[in-house]
């Protein structure tokens, strides 16, 4: 029998990518205590075989080759835009597939909006923009992935493998390092906060590959559990909201699932976690063309955000098929729409930012990724 089993899906191996160093110290337990931190190092490297991590002995790197896998997923698409962002789908060991995207330029800015010329993101941020869910439970009606239904929770294995296998094209496309994470791929980040919290303490170990904390952003749909949870007990990332609306009908037909967490509730869960961490929130804001861009609308955001200390951040919807909201077809915001929002908020003093649309020609831009269901 072959005994590198890293090729073998479906069957339950355990996966080193989604251990720390302490959880592969407990596993190898009978090893040398600084085994644990030389394999960590070995992945956190980018290593997919046993055989490359040349300084353990030859027998030990085949009975680990017996025992566990590195990486459980595999890449069954990649996917490039123009603008350089990089989409890849992973199939799971249950066949499930989830989408992760690699974003070659700022994410968004405040000063310029303009569209930005070729190679002018050759030295801006390098960010993966990770999922955590294969579909979503929280189903909004202009999500691509709420579209989906729920499948499952991603293990934390599952989710640093995207990070991984981005970082590898990061690593030999552009010769440089992902600079920063966003959680907005596929799924509800704050419903499966322990994977992710295992799957950050990974990535953010100081031992392997050492992201910054400080440059992690959790993006929810606004569950407050999970958010009074992060500020006891960490991750210490940025957060931002997806509002969408702060209209609170208009919101819970936009969000179905959201209910039971009312924007009161959130706010409050939001104090709370600004008081501990002392981060800026961001509240994102998906414009829906002729739904959520009126005055009444801006009013009702800049009540909102009045008592947080906040940034607010335009996302003009990005087209994804067949997604309608009570019958009707929705429609990107028009250019005026946009800007005449912006400028409602603007002048009632809140800092605005406008996100960059990349990664549209490969639907690997905010709300367009749809792979849950597909078998790779
Ligand atoms: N579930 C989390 C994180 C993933 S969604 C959340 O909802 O926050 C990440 C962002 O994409 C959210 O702000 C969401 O409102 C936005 N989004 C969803 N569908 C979109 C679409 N079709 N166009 C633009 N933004 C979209
Ligand atoms: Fe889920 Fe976020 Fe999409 Fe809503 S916007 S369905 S919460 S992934």
């Amino acid at each position: 029998m072959d005994t590198d089993n890293s090729e073998i899906t479906g069957i339950n191996v355990p996966a080193l990518s989604g251990m720390t160093i302490t959880n592969l110290a407990e596993a190898l337990k009978d090893e040398k205590p600084y085994r644990a931190k030389q394999i960590f190092s070995w992945i956190a490297r980018g290593a997919q075989s046993f055989d490359e991590m040349t300084n353990l002995p030859r027998q030990f790197r085949k009975q680990l080759a017996e025992q566990f896998v590195i990486r459980k997923s595999r890449v069954t698409e990649k996917l490039e835009d123009r603008d350089g962002t990089v989409k890849l789908r992973l199939c799971l060991e249950d066949g499930a597939a989830i989408e992760t995207v690699l974003l070659a330029a700022p994410g968004e800015s405040n000063s310029d909006h303009s569209p930005e010329k070729p190679g002018q993101h050759n030295n801006g941020r390098l960010t993966a923009c990770l999922s955590t869910q294969a579909g979503c439970p929280v189903g909004c009606v202009f999500c691509k992935t709420g579209s989906l239904g729920f499948l499952r929770n991603l293990e934390a294995a599952e989710i640093t493998e995207q990070f991984l296998y981005l970082s590898d094209i990061a690593k030999k496309k552009e010769g440089r390092r992902i600079s920063n994470i966003v959680v907005m791929g596929m799924g509800e980040p704050l419903l499966n906060l322990e994977a992710l919290r295992a799957a950050l303490d990974i990535l953010c170990s100081k031992s392997g590959l050492n992201c910054s904390k400080r440059k992690v952003t959790v993006s929810t749909s606004g569950i407050t559990r999970g958010i009074l949870d992060m500020a006891e007990n960490g991750p210490e990332a940025e957060l931002a909201l997806s509002l969408t609306s702060a209209r609170e009908a208009l919101r819970n037909r936009l969000m179905p699932g959201i209910q039971g967490n009312s924007l009161a509730q959130i706010k409050e869960a939001l104090q709370v976690y600004q008081k501990k961490q002392g981060r800026r929130i961001t509240l994102e804001i998906v414009l829906l063309g002729g739904i959520n861009t009126g005055e009444e609308e801006a009013s009702a955001l800049a009540a909102y955000a009045a008592q947080l200390s906040t940034i607010i951040n335009l996302i003009p919807w990005n087209p994804a098929e067949g997604l309608q909201f009570e019958g009707k077809n929705l429609r990107e915001p028009e250019e005026r729409e946009i800007e005449t929002f912006r400028a409602l908020l603007e002048q009632r003093g809140f800092a605005v930012t406008r996100r960059y649309r990349r990664g549209r020609s490969i639907s690997g831009a905010c709300g367009q990724l749809g792979a849950a269901g597909g078998n790779g």
